[in-house]
Formats: C-alpha cells, sequence, structure tokens
C-alpha cells in the first residue's frame, strides 16, 4: 500500500527512460562511443548513477542497512554498467549525464555540461533533445579553443606571432592551411 500517487514513488523510475530517449543506443558505452564519434571534437561523456548498498554491521551500527549512494562513472568506465536494462535489474538508476570536451594539443577543457534527468516531467525526447544542445555547446567551445590556438605557420606569421614562443589563432583566410589549423 502507497498513501502517495505512484508517479511520485522514486522506485517508478527506471532506466527505460534512456532506452527511449536513445533508441539507438542499447547501453551507456553505445552512447558514449557514438558521442565520441560523431563529434569532431571527440567529447566525453559522464553519467551519475544512483543505488542502495547495503551497509554491513560495524562498530556503529547492528543492523545491516542500506544507504543511497551517489557516483560519477566516466567514458570508457561506462562499459561496466552493462545495458540500460542490466541497469533496471541491478537496481541502477541513471539521474544525470555530463558532456564535455578536452582539446588535442593544448589540453584546454571546454565547460561540462550536466543535463540532469526529469523523468517526472519530461518525455524521453525532450531529455534526448537537452542532450544534444548540450554536446552542440561543447562542439562549439572545442571548435572556438582549437581556432584560438591551432594556426599553422602562414596563420602565425599573418598575425606577427612566433610559434616557438606562443600558440597563433588560426586565420580564417589562411591559403596554407585553409582555416583548417595544424596538429599541435
Ligand atoms: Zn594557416
Amino acid at each position: 500500500m502507497t498513501d502517495h500517487p505512484p508517479e511520485y514513488d522514486v522506485d517508478q523510475l527506471d532506466n527505460q527512460y534512456f532506452a527511449e530517449a536513445f533508441p539507438d543506443a542499447d547501453s551507456p558505452a553505445e552512447l558514449y562511443r557514438q558521442v565520441y564519434k560523431y563529434t569532431d571534437c571527440g567529447a566525453y561523456l559522464s553519467m551519475q548513477i544512483e543505488y542502495y548498498k547495503t551497509i554491513e554491521p560495524d562498530g556503529f551500527n547492528d543492523l545491516p542497512f542500506d544507504k543511497l549512494v551517489s557516483e560519477w562513472v566516466h567514458s570508457d568506465a561506462l562499459r561496466r554498467l552493462g545495458t540500460w536494462k542490466d541497469l533496471d535489474e541491478k537496481g541502477v538508476l541513471i539521474v544525470a549525464m555530463m558532456v564535455g570536451s578536452v582539446v588535442e594539443g593544448v589540453d584546454q577543457c571546454t565547460e561540462s555540461i550536466e543535463v540532469e534527468a526529469k523523468q517526472l516531467d519530461e518525455e524521453p525526447e525532450e531529455f534526448n533533445n537537452r542532450f544534444y544542445v548540450a554536446l552542440s555547446e561543447v562542439e562549439r567551445e572545442a571548435e572556438a579553443i582549437w581556432s584560438e590556438t591551432h594556426g599553422c605557420e602562414t596563420c602565425a606569421k599573418h598575425f606577427g606571432i612566433d610559434l616557438d614562443g606562443e600558440l597563433s589563432p588560426v586565420w580564417t583566410d589562411c591559403p596554407d592551411c585553409e582555416a583548417n589549423g595544424r596538429v599541435v
């Protein structure tokens, strides 16, 4: 017997929500693979999970009890979560995702953008929309960092910058790298 409407029961939340939000990905690891592959900046993906952990009796408590714990799982480690369905079977719930990028060569990071799951308020498609808006923002930032720092020798000459001492922005009219910059 519950004394409140079932939609307010936290136990009603499950990872099927994410299976619906991302119909092309059957698992967190697959979603990460897609995010990494389909962004120019090779974005990373982290997920915040929550689950109940049984705390065994010790000097402070006589009986075992269940404690809600929360942790972030990052990129390649997402593989250990299995599929969305595995997570439901294990009683582990994803409560938020986070995307960001580390720009190659300069180790500058974009902002990490957290996308909180609001299962009670949003349809899966809405979560999907917010997720991809966040990912586009990460791409935009990563591109901005890249074009501030990856100018080639000709770009640098155009701006009067000595590449031995500093990095050059990419010159949008550069005839050599054609505004693609160079790998640093
Ligand atoms: Zn150039």
